[in-house]
C-alpha cells in the first residue's frame, strides 16, 4: 500500500522537463586538446553508467520528451548504447547523443537509424581536416564526413529523415576562420542544425588565449561573421546558433537550460549541469584564476526517485535563480547564487 502510494504521489508530482540528460559513460576514444578527460587523464575514472541503473531511471522519463544520452565521454564506447536508446523508444521518448563520429560504422549506422534515433549531434573544431585533427586529436574530419556520407546514404535508403545531424561546433581563437565553411560542410552532411559554441570549461591557463571571448580586442568580427552566417543558414532552412561570443558581465542568466532540465552523471547523481558533474577534475581556470571545481548533487537516482530529487526544497531554490520568471530581484540572486555559477563562464552567457 505504501509502495502504491509512493508511486502515485510521484506520478502526479512529477515535473515537465524539456530534456534529461544521462551520461552513459565516461570513457572516450579521443583526446581533445581541450578536455578535462586530456587534460587530467591520470586522474580520470572511465566508467560506463550500468544497464540496471539506467533501467532504474527509465520509469522516470515520462517527465520528458527528450532524453540525451551525453555526458563527459563518447557515447558509442558504451556496450548498452543501444538497449538504453530502445529502452527510451519503447517509452515514446525522442532520443539523441553527441558523438566524435569515429565509431560510426556501417553496421552502427544502420543499427542507429532502425532504432528510430532522433538527434545525431557531431562535435567538429575546424573545417579542414588540419584544423580539427589537431584540435581534436584521436579524431579526423575526413573519415566523420565520409561517415555522415553514409548515414544521408542509408537515411535515404530507407525513407527516413532520422536521426536528424546536428553539428556542434567548438569555436577558438585558431579555429574561428573556419567557420565560414561551416554551412557548405553542413549541407554536404546533411545537417539542419548547426551550434557554435564556446570555450566554457578552461582547465589548462595555456589555453585561455583560445577563448573567443577572452579576444575582446576582434569581438565585432567575431559577432559580425556569426550574424552573416546565420542569415546565410536561415535562407538554407538550417538552424544556426551562437554562444556568446563576448562575456556579458552584468549577466544573471546561465546559457543551461537548468531550470527545465537536469542532468544525471554515469553514477546516478543529479545535477544541475554538466560543469558541477562530480566527475570532473579538482579545479579549473577562471578570469586567470586557478580555482576548485565544486560539484553539486542533488541526490542519486539509487536512492531517490526523479521526482524526489527535482522536488527538494534546495533543488527548488536552485532553479529559481535562473528562471526567467523568477520573483526575486538581481541582489538577491547575486547574493544567493552558488560560488559555482558565480565563477562559471556560462553564466555569462559563453
Ligand atoms: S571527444 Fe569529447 S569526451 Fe572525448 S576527448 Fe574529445 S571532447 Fe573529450
Ligand atoms: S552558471 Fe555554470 S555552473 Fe551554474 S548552473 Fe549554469 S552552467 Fe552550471
Amino acid at each position: 500500500m505504501f509502495e502504491w502510494l509512493k508511486r502515485h504521489m510521484d506520478k502526479i508530482t512529477s515535473p515537465t522537463l524539456d530534456w534529461v540528460q544521462v551520461e552513459v559513460t565516461t570513457s572516450c576514444n579521443g583526446s581533445c586538446i581541450y578536455c578535462p578527460r586530456t587534460l587530467m587523464s591520470k586522474r580520470w575514472a572511465n566508467r560506463h553508467m550500468p544497464i540496471e541503473l539506467f533501467d532504474e531511471l527509465a520509469p522516470f522519463l515520462r517527465h520528458t520528451d527528450l532524453v540525451y544520452l551525453q555526458g563527459w565521454g563518447e557515447p558509442l564506447l558504451q556496450n548498452d548504447l543501444f538497449e538504453m536508446v530502445r529502452i527510451c523508444k519503447d517509452r515514446g521518448k525522442r532520443v539523441g547523443f553527441t558523438t566524435n563520429g569515429m565509431l560510426l560504422t556501417e553496421d552502427t549506422i544502420r543499427t542507429l537509424v532502425d532504432l528510430q534515433l532522433d538527434i545525431i549531434g557531431i562535435s567538429l573544431a575546424g573545417t579542414t581536416a588540419k584544423t580539427h585533427n589537431r584540435i581534436r586529436k584521436g579524431t579526423d574530419l575526413n573519415k566523420i564526413i565520409a561517415h555522415l556520407e553514409r548515414l544521408c546514404e542509408i537515411k535515404a535508403e530507407k525513407k527516413t529523415e532520422i536521426p536528424a545531424v546536428h553539428l556542434a561546433y567548438l569555436m577558438l581563437k585558431s579555429n574561428f576562420h573556419e567557420i565560414k565553411e561551416i554551412l557548405p560542410l553542413g549541407r554536404r552532411v546533411g545537417a539542419t542544425e548547426i551550434i557554435a559554441s564556446n570555450l566554457a570549461l578552461i582547465v589548462d591557463p595555456k589555453l585561455s588565449p583560445e577563448a573567443v571571448f577572452n579576444d575582446t580586442v576582434r569581438m565585432d568580427y567575431y559577432r559580425n561573421t556569426l550574424d552573416e552566417i546565420r542569415h546565410k543558414a536561415t535562407r538554407e532552412n538550417i538552424v544556426f546558433d551562437y554562444h556568446g561570443p563576448g562575456l556579458d558581465d552584468a549577466s544573471l542568466r546561465c546559457r543551461e537550460n537548468v531550470h527545465r532540465a537536469c542532468v544525471i552523471n554515469v553514477e546516478g547523481e543529479v545535477v544541475p549541469c554538466v560543469l558541477t558533474n562530480p566527475v570532473l577534475p579538482s579545479y579549473y581556470i577562471f578570469k586567470d584564476q586557478s580555482l576548485p571545481v565544486r560539484a553539486m548533487s542533488f541526490g542519486n537516482i539509487r536512492n531517490e526517485t526523479l521526482t524526489q530529487i527535482w522536488n527538494k526544497k534546495e533543488y527548488s531554490k536552485f532553479r529559481d535563480l535562473f528562471d526567467p520568471e523568477t520573483a526575486r530581484k538581481p541582489e538577491q540572486i547575486r547574493s544567493d547564487m552558488p560560488q559555482c555559477c558565480v565563477r562559471c563562464y556560462k553564466r555569462f552567457g559563453a
